[in-house]
């Protein structure tokens, strides 16, 4: 399929989970699509239903109503087509990193004898020569996080959804996976769903990263991230400038004034120009921008390319 072309489709998505205090609407009409090879990050609170929306599109949950469509057809089974990353690296502790990397095609009734030099590759692209005869417990969180990013990859499946992959992992590491991971999607032609708290990650790594609304999950702003590739940790100012967009967005949907106030250096592009912010309490109180309570939309005027 060439790129450019919408590989994963999610249209009206609504989840509802009945709990016996009632119902739960985790989801409440997402619709996206993420094209064929792009790289998408979907930032938003804890409990906003990230997790609820990577099982949905891999078929390990079915919708209350809408539909998610991979390449054009109805996800109504668990795909098979995909690599999921969990943040836990969920390795079994008595297999070696080479053979839990392997366990990916023995469950799929390969020859695992096949994939062997594959996978020796794959782990040595991040960083684990040498360590393919290791077992779990003599890994760090990291390694063991790579192993099972090769695990999700050895199948070479054309998407890799990743559910808050580096959430256990120490600043350091994380860094290190982030530049792993472009990598690996650079040179693999992936497409890929990455799914995040930090927005600092999800800017570094996306061409459009989503912001989602507190539960039920909605979809509050999608932001180009036009920079160059491939991109380098140094931090650039127009990186910032990016990073920045997304985190206003989501401090003004916290509605929290106290911790955007924080925030007050921060830049604001109206409309492609860039101005320094006054701080958001003065700017609360400012005649000209209404107090967050008398806007009903509860939203910040918007650069074009986040509405
Ligand atoms: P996130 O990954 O963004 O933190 P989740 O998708 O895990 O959020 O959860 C979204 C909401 O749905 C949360 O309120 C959570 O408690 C609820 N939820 C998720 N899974 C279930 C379930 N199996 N049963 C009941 N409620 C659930
Ligand atoms: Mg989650």
């Amino acid at each position: 399929m060439p790129n450019g072309q919408k590989f994963v489709e999610v249209s009206d998505l609504v989840r509802v989970f009945a709990t016996p205090e009632g119902e739960v609407r985790a989801l409440d009409g997402l619709s996206f699509d993420v094209r064929h090879g792009e790289f998408l990050s979907i930032v938003g609170p804890s409990g906003c239903g990230k997790s609820t929306l990577a099982m949905l599109i891999a078929g390990l949950m079915r919708p209350s109503s809408g539909l998610v469509a991979l390449g054009g057809r109805t996800v109504d089974r668990p795909q098979t087509n995909l690599g999921i990353v969990f943040q836990n690296a969920v390795l079994l502790a008595w297999r070696s990193a080479l053979d839990n990397v392997l366990l990916q095609v023995e469950m799929r009734g390969l020859d695992a004898r096949q994939y062997r030099h594959s996978a020796m590759e794959l782990l040595a692209s991040v960083g684990l020569e040498g360590f393919e005869k290791r077992l779990p417990h003599e890994l760090s969180g990291g390694m063991k996080q790579r192993v099972a990013i090769c695990r999700a990859l050895i199948h070479d499946p054309p998407l890799l959804l990743m559910d808050e992959p580096f959430g256990a992992l120490d600043a350091l590491t994380r860094d290190q996976m982030t530049l792993d991971i472009q990598g690996i999607c650079a040179r693999g032609g992936k497409t890929v769903l990455f799914i995040t708290h930090s927005i600092t990650e999800a800017v570094f790594l996306s061409g459009r990263v989503i912001v989602m609304t507190p539960r039920p999950g909605r979809i509050d702003g999608i932001f180009d991230v036009e920079l160059p590739r491939p991109r380098r940790l140094a931090v650039r100012a127009d990186r910032l400038e990016h990073e920045q967009r997304v985190r206003v967005q989501v401090l003004v949907l916290s509605g929290d004034d106290d911790v955007a106030d924080d925030f007050r250096e921060l830049h604001w592009v109206f409309g492609g120009r860039v101005s320094r912010l006054p701080p958001l309490r003065r700017r609360l109180q400012s005649p000209r921008l209404p107090r967050r309570r008398d806007n009903p939309s509860g939203r910040m005027p918007c650069a074009p390319s986040c509405r």
